[in-house]
């Protein structure tokens, strides 16, 4: 947080001779600037994407996880649970996809804080529309097994996507480094809903 304000204290003065500038585009973009910091500041708060889901309904070492098929890395989570289990938001926000897709299955996506995007795959069916407003916890669907989790056990593949480059994510002994800063790593978040102990084996 304190690297973000150092940065929007730098970028405030541009913003204001931006305004001063009176010129249309750079009014335009301005605005946008100031959109795209609205969304980043407002506060994430994080849950579970999977209704009394357990630390050991994932894999620790899943995420960015190689050799990962067609896919090369594994670019999110899988939360394994039976088919029906509630789907939740892990975050508030709006829903901007809901569909068929050939790897995800039925799969919804949601838009929230810091432009992320949330994405929610191989559901048995889903429970909200496009352009709904979602809070955090509330039910997108049902685990299933579509896509191409077909055949296999039922699980919720969840990745989170940023738009916003974290170039600082990068690292290059990685396969598929350069795809590193658009994604972000649900693992700790989860873990830190999770805590480790002898009842949550
Ligand atoms: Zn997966």
């Amino acid at each position: 947080m304190p690297v973000l304000l150092k940065l929007l204290s730098k970028l405030l003065p541009w913003l204001m001779a931006w305004f001063i500038g009176r010129s249309v585009l750079r009014f335009f973009i301005t605005v946008v600037l100031l959109i795209i910091g609205v969304g980043y500041l407002l506060p994430e708060q994080f849950g579970l994407p999977v209704s009394n889901m357990r630390r050991n309904s994932y894999d620790q070492r899943s995420y960015w996880y190689y050799p990962w098929g067609p896919s090369v890395v594994h670019k999110g989570i899988d939360v394994f649970a039976r088919i029906g289990t509630p789907v939740t938001s892990a975050t508030g926000g709006v829903v901007i996809y809901t569909g068929e897709l050939s790897m995800g299955g039925q799969t919804v996506m949601v838009l929230g804080p810091k432009w992320r995007v949330h994405y929610y795959a191989h559901l048995s069916s889903f429970s909200v529309e496009r352009w709904e407003w979602v809070a955090l916890g509330h039910q997108l669907g049902k685990v299933g097994d579509t896509g191409n989790a077909k055949g296999k056990p039922p699980h919720l593949h969840y990745t989170i996507f940023t738009p916003i480059p974290y170039v600082w994510q990068i690292d290059t002994k990685q396969h598929q480094w350069w795809l590193q800063p658009f994604f972000v790593d649900p693992t700790p978040g989860l873990n830190a809903l999770l805590p480790k102990g002898p009842d949550r084996k």
